[in-house]
């Protein structure tokens, strides 16, 4: 661990050199790209005049009690996410197990149970009870079950069930919808492959095309739009390149394109990412493109490259920390986009989660911390395939490597089914 190695670059002076340049042509972006700089700046010299010492420090006691009552009551402002209730579960889950803070078994029981009025009796989950299974609560639901990672939360996922939803909503070109009559963008790749793969239910039909169907999203800039032909956008990005490391077929990205885009993504002046070429900032991004170097990183090597670093990840790990603790946390607890936005349980989930990915490199056999600020602002390391921790990917694999794949031959009409889905209950 180096601690911080160099001073804060905030303490510099401001470079001029790293802010925008608009060429003299102002344009709604440019205006609004300077205003986020000079939000920014003010940030840091109020900062400057409160602290003699360099020492951001993550408000490791307001987000925990800001996640506590969010497990247990959510606020009005949240009716809107009616439809994505498990996503509530994941965000907070798993930010308490970035901050280490254990959650009381009762509580976890709940959330168990909660979870199990999503499932859909058609298979997968709905954003809540009652409602259509759909891909994307179905990863959330998943992964918080696996945070969890007691039996009562494995025995709630109905595998045999997951997998029939899956194949129902697998396209022939090797895509999937979101749900049944739903759009199609490559999310869906990502949420069924880290399904699929937690729970030991990847039969080979299942991603039969999908490799290439995913290879089709990436354009000319190097990253991947939602759908082929569409703009590169880092949460596509993410979400392709991992359902690619899932499927063992990362290679067949352009990655050195790939790399170029995301590293482009960083900003210069602020120090965090934005999610496409000429947008602003936005914490949440801390996640989805800089959680892009590690799975590069071991693409890469994979691929034989020799030059590539035993200690740091491709991107600015120390300026993406200071964005982070400086910029992005609600003194309240909370974290957020950029300086005047509201706190939100998906922004803490992914700033967090971002945070966890600039202070530790390597996997179990090579670690290596670059922790901004005290030691008192380290996480826990994130699984950056599945963004839980990964020991909690490493049970869950466990417990379900230990049951059958699921047959995927005439499964609609196999009587046997129910006989099945019982014994793995057990
Ligand atoms: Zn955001």
């Amino acid at each position: 661990m180096d601690g911080f190695p160099t001073p804060l670059r905030c303490f510099n002076e401001l470079h001029p050199a790293e802010k925008f340049l608009d060429d003299g042509v102002k344009t709604v972006t440019s205006v609004e790209q300077k205003k986020v700089e000079h939000s920014i700046e003010e940030v840091i010299s109020d900062y400057k005049q409160l602290h003699s010492l360099p020492q951001p420090t993550l408000l490791r006691e307001q987000h925990y009690q800001y996640l506590k009552k969010g497990l247990r009551h959510l606020s009005d402002a949240y009716e809107c996410l009616d439809a994505s209730r498990p996503w509530l579960s994941f965000w907070i889950l798993h930010s308490l197990e970035l901050l280490e803070e254990p959650v009381p078994a009762a509580v976890a029981s709940d959330v168990c149970q909660f979870l199990s009025r999503c499932q859909s009796a058609t298979g997968g989950f709905a954003g809540g009870p009652g409602q259509h299974a759909h891909l994307a609560p179905t990863y959330a639901a998943v992964n918080a079950l696996c945070i969890v990672g007691t039996e009562e939360a494995y025995n709630i996922i109905d595998r045999e069930k997951l997998l029939d939803f899956l194949l129902s909503v697998k396209q022939p070109d090797g895509s999937f919808v979101m749900h049944i009559g739903g759009e199609v963008d490559v999310r869906s790749a990502y949420c069924a492959a880290s399904v699929a793969s937690l729970t030991n239910i990847l039969v080979p039909k299942l991603f039969e095309d999908t490799p290439n169907w995913i290879l089709s999203c990436q354009n000319w800039e190097g990253g991947l739009g939602g759908v082929p032909g569409l703009e590169a956008h880092g949460g596509y990005t993410f979400c392709g390149t991992a359902a690619l490391v899932i499927l063992g077929k990362e290679h067949v990205l352009d990655l050195k394109a790939l790399l170029r885009w995301v590293v482009s993504r960083q900003m210069r002046f602020e120090g965090g990412f934005q999610g496409r070429c000429n947008k602003l900032v936005d914490g949440c991004y801390s996640f989805w493109q800089a959680g892009l170097l590690p799975l590069l990183h071991r693409a890469l090597f994979k691929e034989g490259e020799s030059e590539l670093s035993r200690q740091r990840w491709m991107f600015e790990q120390q300026a993406l920390q200071e964005y982070i603790l400086l910029c992005c946390q609600n003194p309240t607890g909370g974290l957020l986009d950029k300086p005047g936005k509201s706190r939100d349980f998906y922004h803490t989930c992914y700033c967090l989660s971002g945070l966890s990915i600039a202070q530790h490199f390597g996997n179990m056999d090579l670690h290596h911390e670059m922790i901004l600020g005290r030691e008192e602002n380290r996480l826990a390391p994130t699984h950056p395939i599945y963004n839980i921790c990964p020991e909690k990917v490493a049970k869950a694999l466990q417990h379900f490597h230990r049951l059958p794949v699921p047959d995927d031959d005439d499964r609609v009409s196999d009587p046997a089914g129910a006989s099945r889905s019982s014994d793995h209950q057990s």
